[in-house]
């Protein structure tokens, strides 16, 4: 990508390497709300007037998700939730706010809920009690199980037929290639666009900027001025995980060899469609006794109660939730 500025920081012309073409601004905006609408339709995901919940984090994503999704669904079906993981110095709550008035700007209303509304703990908590029992559980892992579980449970009760999130083509290739590192068939098949979900308790998934390069949003979202949240979560650089890795050497080929990403991920949902019929023959996810989430077969209780239990957190609020529901 090259960007080329004129007088008084304005963008002039952009240059997208991987087509080889150079845009002005306009044509950029509109090159990515069409290319979404287009991958949206392609696929069949939204059939017209669905309730649609947005997962919004604060991070330039979430408002790029916003913006295109107003343009192409009505606004009084999208509702937004927002997370307050609990960690020092990220996702404040005056960044929170300020997402919440633009939202509103948009009319889509914003419900604000943290981990410690949920558990009981902020992730800071959660982190810090299972570094002293010499847990190995990476932050991310509980963040990472933590809000989808949320995001689920408000899509549930606000009767919405699909969570939405910001993920862009950056996090969806370094996904799809940790699955594969990591031999993980089913969670690449739960990767596709058109993928179901394993129980009836969950909302299904959609990624409208999933073919939008991270650049492309990052610049989208700086033409647009939004307001977002530029400070990076700090166990991102706490722990170093197996996406770091990946994303480093895909950047670098990205680089050398652009819309390699694109074509990575095009590829990969190609081979999985014809895969995607073995999924409607799977049963039913059980649920777990303490919690009354779906759990994989096979476990006594679900992920989740699991580590909480070995970091010594015994009846987490949620637990309580379903026990007195
Ligand atoms: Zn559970």
């Amino acid at each position: 990508m090259v960007v080329q500025k004129g007088a008084g920081g304005n963008i002039l012309r952009i240059y997208q390497p991987y087509k080889h073409r150079i845009l002005t601004s306009d044509e950029f905006i509109e090159d990515i709300r069409l290319r979404v609408k287009n991958f949206v339709d392609m696929h069949k995901l939204i059939k017209g007037n669905e309730t649609i919940l947005l997962g919004l984090s604060g991070g330039k994503d979430s408002f790029v998700l916003l913006d295109v999704l107003s343009m192409i669904h009505p606004v009084s079906k999208l509702i937004a939730v927002s997370i307050i993981e609990g960690i020092p110095g990220y996702n404040k709550h005056e960044d929170i706010m300020r997402m919440k008035r633009m939202a509103k700007d948009y009319g889509v209303d914003v419900i604000i809920t943290s981990f410690r509304e949920y558990v009981g703990h902020s992730l800071y908590e959660i982190v810090k009690m299972a570094w002293k029992r010499r847990l190995k559980v990476s932050a991310c892992t509980f963040c990472g199980i933590l809000r989808r579980r949320i995001l689920n449970m408000y899509a549930r009760m606000h009767g919405a037929s699909f969570v939405a999130t910001g993920h862009n083509l950056d996090d969806t290739a370094q996904t799809m290639l940790i699955n594969i590192l990591r031999g993980d068939i089913d969670g690449l098949i739960r990767m596709h666009p058109r993928s179901k979900p394993p129980s009836s308790k969950m909302v299904p998934r959609i990624k409208p900027l999933r073919m939008v390069y991270e650049w492309e949003t990052s610049l989208y979202a700086y033409i647009m001025r939004f307001p977002f949240q530029e400070t990076e979560c700090m166990y991102i650089t706490s722990t170093p995980t197996l996406r770091a890795k990946v994303r480093r050497v895909m950047q670098r080929i990205e680089t050398e060899e652009p819309g390699t990403l694109l074509r990575m991920v095009k590829t990969l949902d190609d081979i999985l469609t014809p895969l995607l019929e073995k999924q409607f023959s799977v049963e039913e996810l059980p649920l777990c006794p303490r919690c009354g989430e779906p759990m994989n077969v096979g476990r006594p209780v679900c992920k989740l109660c699991e580590l909480f239990e070995k970091i010594g957190v015994s009846k987490p609020i949620y637990q309580m939730f379903y026990n007195t529901a």
